[in-house]
């Protein structure tokens, strides 16, 4: 029997690709002192976003990756990013650093929840326990949750870059199954990636459902549904 559902927070609740499209938008025409053309600045802009997924060359890994603070990490991205080929004039570490918050601000202020999403988790809490697990930094991840007070939500919050080991590893899932005093047959795990939210919940016994707004084919996931307000079908399946 179901008891506990588990959520993937970045495109399964909430509408994360809208906040960075708005964020990199924003951040284009506020960098645009540093370039000499605004296709310029988008490509920086662009470059950034990508950069902050961890989206890097060979030679950006070799440099950016023994950096483990993330603040740090971004801000000396924006650095490199701007500087010495393409930009009209260096940027300093302190003007990276107000760029990289400024953009941060930007994507927080439109970072929400899809339509509907709110409201059908308040339902669902009526006959589940929920727990949110959503990987990630604790720099980008700990303001999101907070954004959209995710703990008033669901029973529990976890966060991967607070854990030993992010999704799709076991031990996210068992401090999960452990948190909602269930087990793995009777909980199901919901998200967007394959990698992540499907291949995990697998591996942990877990039923998995697919967030799959393109339709795509995939044998990994037990369901696919496009938005999370199609639960519902999923679990009077189930019962
Ligand atoms: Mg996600």
């Amino acid at each position: 029997m179901l008891k506990a559902i588990f959520l993937d927070l970045d495109e399964t609740l909430c509408d994360t690709t809208k906040a960075n499209i708005v964020a990199k938008e924003q951040f284009a025409e506020k960098a645009l002192e540093f370039f000499p053309s605004k296709t310029d600045a988008t490509n920086f802009s662009n470059a950034y976003l990508k950069g902050i997924y961890k989206d890097l060359t060979p030679e950006q890994k070799a440099i950016f990756f023994p950096i483990t603070c993330e603040e740090t990490f971004r801000t000396k991205l924006i650095q490199s990013l701007g500087s010495p080929n393409n930009s009209v004039k260096e940027i300093s570490y302190q003007e990276a650093s107000d760029l990289r918050e400024y953009y941060d601000a930007s994507r927080i202020e439109c970072f929400d929840f899809f339509d509907g999403a709110k409201e059908f988790i308040v339902k669902l809490r009526e006959n589940y326990t929920l727990v949110l697990i959503t990987n990630g930094p604790v720099y980008s991840q700990v303001p999101k949750v907070e954004r959209v007070s995710i703990k008033d939500f669901v029973d529990h919050v976890i966060i991967g870059g607070q854990e030993p080991e992010e999704k799709p590893y076991k031990s996210i899932f068992s401090k999960a199954l452990k948190l909602a005093g269930v087990q793995a047959s009777e909980a199901m795990h919901v998200g967007d990636s394959i990698a992540a939210d499907i291949v995990g919940a697998n591996n942990s016994g877990l039923t998995s459902v697919w967030i799959n707004p393109a339709e795509l084919e995939n044998e990994h996931a037990d369901f696919h549904i496009p938005d999370i307000t199609q639960l519902k079908k999923v679990i009077s399946q189930l019962s």
